[in-house]
């Protein structure tokens, strides 16, 4: 973070937990100008308000592009069933009918209630 706000490419990288690993790069590469200079603006900003949030061991991990699952899976209106497999409730992300953690979670508590109802 702080090599980001200086407008300096990082070199090397504090440790981290994010299992795929990290590569050193300049976020200015990665996102177009107005994107970079919004970031630098807001964490600046709340750097300015919030002690130590600018830390020199801040890592900012980068870009996540895709959450949600480019496909939808096939599901009767009524049964909330998949129409090719009886017993089958397509839900959540993966099968396409959420894209957060709170839709996700109504997606699932619906069908969870249409599985109590019973057919
Ligand atoms: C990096 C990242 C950041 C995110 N940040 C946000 C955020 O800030 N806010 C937000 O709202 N959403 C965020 N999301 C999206 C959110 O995490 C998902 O939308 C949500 O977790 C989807 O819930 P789900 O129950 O449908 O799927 P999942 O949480 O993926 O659950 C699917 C489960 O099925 C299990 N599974 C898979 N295959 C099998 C199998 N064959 N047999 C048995 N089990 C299996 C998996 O192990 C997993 O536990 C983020 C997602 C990512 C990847």
């Amino acid at each position: 973070m702080t090599d980001f706000l200086g407008g300096r490419p990082s070199s090397t990288l504090g440790s981290s937990s994010y299992r795929p690993g990290l590569t050193p790069a300049s976020l200015d590469d990665v996102f177009p100008g107005f994107v970079v200079a919004a970031l630098r603006e807001g964490l600046q900003s709340v750097g300015n308000r919030m002690r130590r949030f600018v830390h020199p061991d801040a890592l900012l991990i980068a870009a996540e592009t895709r959450t949600s699952s480019p496909v939808r899976l096939l599901r009767d209106t009524e049964t909330l069933q998949s129409p090719g497999a009886a017993g089958l409730y397509p839900a959540g992300e993966g099968a396409g009918y959420a894209g957060g953690i709170v839709s996700a979670a109504l997606d699932g508590a619906r069908i969870a209630e249409r599985i109590v109802a019973g057919p």
